[in-house]
């Protein structure tokens, strides 16, 4: 019988073998991988199962052509795809990106993330992702509307309030969401529980906008306090400038810390007296605008170009909030020298497996994503409870959910590094935890 090291070993490679040039993926396995061998060593009935051969390879990928016309009355075309990655935990969850950027690559390592996120919320969720090649960038209302409808037209074919609830992510916000659950329930009739992310006005959850940010501090307060520290006077820098940076950076500053710059794709303010979250917030949500437009509106700030992680001056905290891959290993080592002593992830895989070795080799207290940002997808699945019972719950009760559910999560992450002889490594708990209850859920469920 093969060793666990050997095993890992070959299933990497058929993947690589398999899907070769599908890096972002080869990447997100490679991360799990390289820390779950003790808890192969521990439980050899994953390797006599082929758990691992079954969990790499998605359910079900679905690629569809999305036809829309545009402002000129050209028709375009898109590519749209659903990956419906692992329901052993539950029906399919997880959001839907819109980016140029999107290829099979990205939503494969989106989704195969997702199952593992999914199963450290300890809610009966699934893991898939989905998405298009569509840049919302720069269209019209019409236009994206467009776009959504034909979207959703192929497919709400898949999607149903028990077999897969998608959301939104990088692209997809409140105005597309009531879009896509327009055109579906024009289609199938109303069945509010088929999609999360809901503007409140039609059967949204409260505290489900703001969840991601709030949720990646209250993870990373978990932290900090398990090890003697807090956010309270620390000096921190947000990448991003999207839902999920904007409610980290306010609740970073209510818990008393200051955050002194964020960033968008092109560049980044620094802001020494703390980025006012209020502006922050006008110039992304009403006026839909880059963030130069915030540097001309508060002379405190300055925009400067290029990533925020090339920034050389010192503070504590980071949080990347913006997309995958933003700090590799060169920054990490930037981090280091600025005397960052801890990275919490907002974003999906914004660090490389380079970056990460860094903030190993350094002792930063690391929050890895599916840990870090599960508090969006979690306030998605008490968003499907609220639907399904037909009742809306207050804010506060929702985010007090959500406090407990990130408190579990660590806890848990926390437990699960001792168990396995790795005390403080974080990386290690969230992989070993997460994998462990996909991969017993599988073994109950026979070889399907
Ligand atoms: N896209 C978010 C994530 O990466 C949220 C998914 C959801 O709410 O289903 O977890």
């Amino acid at each position: 019988m093969a060793t666990a090291r050997e095993y890992l070993n070959e299933v990497y490679e058929k993947v690589e073998k398999r899907g070769p040039h599908q890096r972002e993926f080869l990447q997100a396995v490679k991360e799990v991988f390289d820390t779950i061998e003790p808890a192969l060593e521990k439980n050899p009935q994953y390797m006599k199962w082929n758990i691992l051969e079954r969990l790499v390879e998605p359910e079900r990928i679905i690629t569809f052509r999305v036809p829309w016309v545009d402002r000129d009355g050209r028709i375009q075309v898109n590519k749209g795809f659903r990956v419906q990655f692992n329901s052993a935990l539950g029906p399919y969850k997880g959001g839907l990106r819109f980016h140029p950027s999107v290829t099979e690559s990205i939503l494969k390592f989106l989704g195969f993330e997702q199952t593992f996120k999914n199963s450290l919320t300890g809610l009966p969720i699934g893991g898939g992702k989905g998405g298009s090649d569509f840049n919302p960038k720069g269209k019209t209302d019409v236009e994206i509307m467009n776009f959504c409808q034909s979207f959703m037209t192929e497919l709400q074919k898949y999607i149903g309030p028990l077999e897969d609830i998608p959301a939104g992510d990088i692209g997809v916000g409140g105005r597309e969401i009531g879009y896509l659950y327009g055109q579906y329930k024009r289609l199938n009739g109303s069945q509010s529980g088929v999609i999360t992310g809901k503007p409140v006005a039609m059967n949204g959850s409260l505290g489900r906008t703001e969840a991601t940010g709030y949720g990646l501090v209250y993870y990373t307060q978990e932290m900090l306090q398990a090890n003697g520290k807090s956010f309270a006077g620390q000096k921190v820098v947000v990448s991003g400038s999207g839902n999920v940076a904007i409610y980290a950076i306010e609740k970073v500053h209510e818990f008393g810390g200051t955050v002194i710059a964020c960033s968008d794709s092109d560049g980044y303010i620094y802001d020494e007296t703390g980025i006012d979250v209020a502006l922050l917030k006008d110039v992304k949500e009403n006026q839909r605008e880059r963030l130069t437009a915030y540097a001309e509106q508060k002379e405190s700030a300055a925009y400067h170009e290029g990533s925020v992680w090339n920034l050389a001056v010192p503070y504590d905290i980071a949080l990347p909030c913006a997309t995958q891959n933003e700090i590799d290993e060169e920054q990490a080592k930037q981090l280091v020298e600025n005397h960052v002593y801890c990275v919490s992830e907002g974003a999906n895989m914004p660090s490389t497996i380079e970056a990460i070795e860094v903030y190993q080799a350094n002792n930063i207290y690391y929050g890895p994503a599916k840990a870090a940002n599960a508090g969006g997808v979690a306030t998605s699945a008490l968003e499907m409870a609220q639907n399904a019972q037909h009742g809306h719950w207050t804010f506060e009760q929702v985010d007090e959910q959500l406090q407990e559910i990130m408190k579990n999560i660590f806890a848990t992450v926390e437990t699960t590094a001792k168990e396995y002889g790795m005390d403080g490594n974080y990386l290690a708990g969230v992989n070993i935890a997460s994998f462990v209850k996909v991969a017993d859920a599988m073994i109950f469920q026979g070889i399907v």
